[in-house]
């Protein structure tokens, strides 16, 4: 089996429909997706749709914005109740400080002489709730100013360039304990990736699966062979499910490609059945595989 658990939809910041994410899975021969957009549920009904057309299985679940120790870390939540009113309280509070956030970021670009305005960022961001970063640097290559997403980030919005602004994010062990109360299985995306490298090691992953982490993203664009082995050692002494994914944006990220990094079928139904270990438990109506 073609298992990718990490993928993104134009509900954030992706470039794909979430029906033609799907469709392109199914041709890139994948028989399990995962849609994930950043804080963001609002993608899962149109995918779990097109995944009965398509004939694969779509998992629905959401890349979390958590922070741990003022660094970055993607959270990745499948199967949970969306519903389960404490995580959409939280869900809620992310999603209005990715919204304020554009502003500033856009009055920063202003004051460094770059001709950009919040109208033009929000168009590129379609009707995203989960407005971010990329859908800026959107705007940038539409006007000129960059040729890239990857060259907007590298200039003007990473971290330490002159359009970054921080923004509210959940405590990771909270978001943990969240995705677990809504009956979901929570796995830390690329956690040697930019920024959750400096904070994800041996100890903060032992605080992690007490709070009831289920996994960790092993296999990713940002870690190299080594980064994996070693992330493979810490996620066994955990017992962890380690998965591997290509974290798709469709054009908006290269070198990201549907299936470029899978998951192995066992870890798969580990995952599956450590999600309905945590459904069982919170006695909520959790989302379920979709299609097949
Ligand atoms: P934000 O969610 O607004 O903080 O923006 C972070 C998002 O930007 C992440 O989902 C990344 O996938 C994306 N991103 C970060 N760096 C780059 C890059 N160099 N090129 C394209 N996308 C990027
Ligand atoms: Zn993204
Ligand atoms: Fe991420
Ligand atoms: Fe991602």
């Amino acid at each position: 089996m073609h298992i990718d658990l990490h993928t993104h939809s134009t509900a954030s910041d992706g470039t794909d429909r979430p029906a033609d994410l799907v469709a392109a899975a199914a041709a890139a021969g994948l028989d399990v997706v995962a849609l994930t957009d950043h804080d963001s549920s609002a993608g899962w009904a149109e995918a779990s749709e097109a995944a009965t057309r398509h004939h694969i299985s779509l998992v629905p679940g959401l890349e979390i914005s958590t922070m741990l120790a003022g660094a970055s870390v993607h959270l990745l939540g499948y199967l949970l109740d969306p519903a389960y009113e404490p995580l959409q309280a939280e869900l809620e509070l992310i999603l209005r400080a990715r919204d304020t956030r554009l502003a500033d970021v856009v009055e920063r670009l202003q004051h460094c002489g770059v001709d950009i305005c919040e109208a033009d960022v929000r168009r590129h961001a379609g009707g995203a709730l989960a407005v971010g970063r990329p859908h800026v640097a959107d705007a940038l290559v539409a006007s000129g100013v960059v040729a890239s997403r990857d060259e907007a980030f590298n200039t003007w919005l990473d971290r330490g360039r002159p359009g970054y602004v921080s923004r509210y994010a959940t405590a990771t062990p909270r978001m943990v304990e969240l995705v677990t109360a809504a009956g979901g299985a929570s796995v830390v995306a690329h956690p040697w990736g930019r920024g959750s490298r400096e904070v994800i090691d041996a100890e903060s992953v032992e605080t992690l699966a007490a709070a009831g982490l289920v996994g960790l993203e092993v296999h990713h664009h940002d870690h190299t062979g080594s980064d994996s082995r070693m992330l493979e050692t810490i996620a066994s002494e955990h017992d962890l499910v380690m998965t591997g994914s290509s974290d798709y944006h469709g054009t908006g990220k290269v070198n990201h490609e549907l299936g470029s990094h899978v998951t192995p079928t066992e870890e798969y139904e580990r995952l599956l059945d450590r999600a309905r270990v945590n459904a069982l438990a919170s006695r909520r109506e959790v989302a379920t595989v979709a299609g097949g």
